[in-house]
């Protein structure tokens, strides 16, 4: 028998991985899919406990069908078969002093944003430098946007004000989109997610799970002929006469490929599975000094009835007696230092979805699913407080803010850091792999094609804007026409 040859060998079946994988096989390419866990979706996947459905990560997404991962599954002709559902009380930010619900519609923003500001203690002298604020955010012009992209978030709130509580809350939002800290993260990155998120108006969950995005995704690609393999881990990416030319697993099993995708992350497919020898000096030095996002802590609870009301909470919790009204910036910048350590920090924000609320289908009848996650340093970095001490004052935050609780848990999971990486396969575990910071996002993002012909890389580690999800399944999209082109101009051999 003649060896197979695929055209596009893609690694991982994450947001990333499988959104390739679809609008590869969509544009007639002979895709094989790898996925070295026994189930798809990378940080999007779930798995099934007791009649729960429980989410591996923590999830919303902040564009639902309307930004980059619906126009995947638009292009795929599978735009129907994912519905993204928005309660009406979609979030509430809550804790230490602040009690602010956030409801989908556009009507009730100015009463939210003036009930936050009072909170956070933002005086009314300060109200007109916090419409300009919010004025950038709605409506500043792209090459606006993109003159802040090498800028922090830090510099661009501290232009408009220096009010310490606005600062904690930002750095709060920020460890959201992008799990980083506010004086790290890209200001144009974060005004571009913001712009859109506003714009689109469709902070969703997916029904059926988080893992319905991929599963469509992957279901699409399969039904254009492409191959999925699970329990297929890369050890290495095969390089000939100066070109990845396919991979080959664990299990000595090998695949050529004209052209391989690696979704893993880019110090992962350079360093461990590719070899640094194929790549030049430059490139190399540039992978090895990438900064990644940090990891998280997460706990997940099934609950014996519908104790949550809204769709997701951002509780703010704190061991000691941080406030954000009475913080101060430095206080702020502890916060995330200690978190880089590995200590637990003063505030300590808990990102909580209730997918149960989205679609009562995946709790049984009158229970509740919840899902919790707070910011972690990397696996590299040695815990200094032990992971229950973390568990102990992530549930801590989560009493305070709904009392009883724990008389209505049937059982509670951690998954911690280890785990998440151990997963997603990225070592040190980053949720997101090249973090959006000044000299990574938009044009300065690594390139999703390599220098080494033949490899290239997807997901959140290379190319694409957006929070997480989005920035994978652009990511994605780039890769696609990138791919295309080099097949038609016969880059590609
Ligand atoms: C706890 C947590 C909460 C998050 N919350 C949100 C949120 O609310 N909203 C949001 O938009 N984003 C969120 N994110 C970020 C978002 O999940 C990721 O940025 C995005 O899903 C990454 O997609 P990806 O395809 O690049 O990679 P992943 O989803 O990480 O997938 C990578 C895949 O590659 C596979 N793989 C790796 N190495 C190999 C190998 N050698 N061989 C075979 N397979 C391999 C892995 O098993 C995995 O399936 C969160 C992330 C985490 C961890």
């Amino acid at each position: 028998m003649p060896e197979q040859i695929y055209d596009v060998i893609v690694v991982g079946t994450g947001t990333g991985g499988s959104s390739l994988a679809a609008l590869s096989a969509r544009a007639g390419l002979k895709t094989l899919v790898l996925e070295k866990n026994p189930r798809i979706g990378g940080a999007c996947s779930g798995y099934e406990k007791d009649g729960f459905h429980v989410d591996f990560g923590t999830h919303l997404c902040t564009r639902g069908g309307k930004g980059a991962v619906g126009e995947v599954l638009k292009r795929v002709g599978a735009a129907s078969r994912v519905e993204f559902v928005q309660p009406r009380k979609l979030c509430r930010i809550t804790g230490l002093g602040l009690d602010v619900p956030l409801y989908t519609s556009a009507r009730t923003l100015f009463k939210t944003s003036f009930r936050l500001n009072h909170q956070l203690g933002v005086t009314w002298r300060e109200f007109p430098a916090m419409w300009r604020l919010t004025r950038d955010l709605f409506w500043m012009d792209e090459a606006k946007i993109d003159e802040w992209d090498n800028k922090t978030v830090e510099e661009f709130i501290s232009r408009h004000s220096l009010n310490p509580g606005l600062h904690a809350h930002i750095n709060v939002i920020m460890a959201l989109y992008f799990v980083y800290p506010y004086w790290k993260s890209s200001a144009g990155e974060a005004i571009w997610c913001t712009k859109r998120m506003l714009e689109s108006k469709a902070v969703s969950y997916p029904k059926g799970g988080t893992i319905m995005v991929p599963r469509v995704m992957l279901d699409a690609a399969k039904y254009f002929g492409a191959t999925l393999l699970t329990r297929a881990r890369v050890r290495k990416i095969m390089v000939e006469n100066g070109a990845a030319c396919g991979v080959e697993l664990d299990d000595g099993r090998k695949f050529r490929g004209r052209a391989v995708v690696s979704t893993s992350s880019l110090k992962d497919t350079v360093f461990n599975l590719t070899g640094a020898g194929h790549f030049p000096d430059d490139f190399r030095e540039r992978v090895k000094g990438l900064q990644e996002s940090h990891n998280a802590i997460q706990i997940k609870l099934a609950l014996d009835r519908k104790v949550i009301q809204e769709g997701s909470l951002i509780v703010l919790g704190s061991p000691g007696d941080f406030r954000p009204r009475t913080a101060t910036i430095p206080r702020v910048h502890q916060v995330y230092e200690d978190l880089l350590a590995g200590r637990i920090p003063e505030l300590v924000p808990l990102y909580l979805v209730v997918p149960s609320n989205f679609d009562p289908r995946l709790a049984p009848p009158g229970k509740q699913i919840v899902t919790m996650c707070t910011g972690v340093s990397l696996t590299t970095t040695k815990l200094q407080d032990p992971q229950e001490a973390w568990v102990e004052v992530m549930m801590n935050a989560l009493r305070k803010v709904v009392p009883g609780i724990d008389k209505h848990i049937i059982w509670k999971e951690v998954v911690g850091a280890r785990a998440i990486e151990s997963w997603i396969g990225k070592p040190g575990g980053p949720a997101i792999s090249t973090a959006q910071v000044p000299g990574q996002v938009a044009g300065e993002r690594p390139a999703i094609r390599s220098p080494l012909p033949g490899l290239y890389i997807a997901g959140d580690g290379a190319g694409g804007r957006g929070v997480g999800t989005e920035l994978a399944a652009m990511s994605a999209l780039e890769c696609a026409e990138i791919l295309e082109d080099d097949f038609r101009s016969g880059r590609i051999s």
